[in-house]
C-alpha cells in the first residue's frame, strides 16, 4: 500500500509538472488508474488512496469486480477496452462510462439496454493506425458515427479516445487526434473529452490536450499474468 501510494503520487506530480510545462490546469485532467487483471483488493485500496476513477478493458473483469466493490462510494467505472454488443447490458450496468464506442452497432445496443432514463456517457475510439483490425472507427467515418451517436436519447456524446501507435511519434499521433477532436466538436459541440495517454505516452497527451489520461501499470506496477 506503500508502495502503490508512492507510485500514484508520483505519477500525479509528473501530471501537474506536464499540464504545467503545457500552459494548462491539471484540474482540467482526470487521471484514469487502469485496473485491469489486477484484483478488487487493489482498486478498494487505490480508492483508500482518493482515487475515484479506473479503467476496465474487458467486460467481465469490470462485472465481477463492480459487484465485489459496490461499497465504494463515487467510483466511477471507465470502460476502455473492445465491447461487444452481445454484452451491451453487462458492460452498460458497470460502466460508468464508455470510451471505445467505434461503430454503430455498439452504440445501438448500448442505448437500447438502457434503465429507466439513465445517461451513459460514451466517447468515440479513432483508429490511429493503419491496420482495420484494431479498435476504432476510421478517421474517415468519425463525424458520421458522432451524428449516428447523437441520435441515441440514452448516451451522451463526451469526446473522442485512441491509443497511440507503438510504432510512431505519439506526439505527432496525439497532434493528428486533437485535430480530429476539432472536427468532431463541429458535429458535437458538447463534446469535449480527449482520452489519451498511457503510461508511456502520457506527458505528450497531456501537451496535446488530453482531458482524461489512462494509466496502469506506472501506478499498478506489472500486471500479473494474463489468464
Ligand atoms: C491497458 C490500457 C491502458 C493502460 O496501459 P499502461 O501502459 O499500463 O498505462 C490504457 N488504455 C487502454 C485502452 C488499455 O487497454
Amino acid at each position: 500500500m506503500a508502495d502503490l501510494a508512492a507510485r500514484l503520487a508520483a505519477i500525479d506530480e509528473r501530471i501537474a509538472a506536464a499540464a504545467q510545462h503545457a500552459g494548462r490546469s491539471a484540474d482540467a485532467i482526470t487521471r484514469i488508474v487502469v485496473t485491469k487483471f489486477h484484483p478488487a483488493s487493489l482498486v478498494r485500496d487505490l480508492h483508500a488512496l482518493g482515487v475515484r476513477d479506473v479503467g476496465e478493458n474487458r467486460q467481465q473483469e469490470l462485472s465481477a469486480k463492480t459487484q465485489e466493490l459496490t461499497e465504494l462510494a463515487e467510483m466511477r467505472w471507465h470502460f476502455i477496452g473492445q465491447a461487444q454488443t452481445k454484452k451491451a447490458a453487462a458492460i452498460r450496468r458497470a460502466a460508468t462510462a464508455v470510451h471505445s464506442i467505434d461503430r454503430e452497432r455498439i452504440a445501438d445496443a448500448l442505448d437500447r439496454v438502457a434503465v429507466d432514463d439513465d445517461v451513459l456517457d460514451v466517447l468515440l475510439q479513432v483508429n490511429l493506425t493503419d491496420d482495420p483490425g484494431r479498435g476504432g472507427v476510421a478517421p474517415d467515418g468519425l463525424e458520421h458515427l458522432a451524428e449516428h451517436v447523437l441520435e441515441c436519447e440514452t448516451l451522451a456524446l463526451r469526446g473522442i479516445m485512441a491509443v497511440a501507435p507503438l510504432n510512431a511519434d505519439p506526439a505527432e499521433s496525439f497532434a493528428r487526434l486533437h485535430g480530429l477532436a476539432e472536427r468532431l466538436r463541429t458535429v458535437a459541440p458538447e463534446a469535449r473529452w480527449i482520452s489519451a495517454g498511457m503510461t508511456g505516452d502520457f506527458a505528450e497527451a497531456i501537451a496535446a490536450g488530453a482531458t482524461h489520461l489512462r494509466i496502469g501499470s506506472a501506478i499498478t506496477g506489472p500486471r500479473p499474468a494474463q489468464g
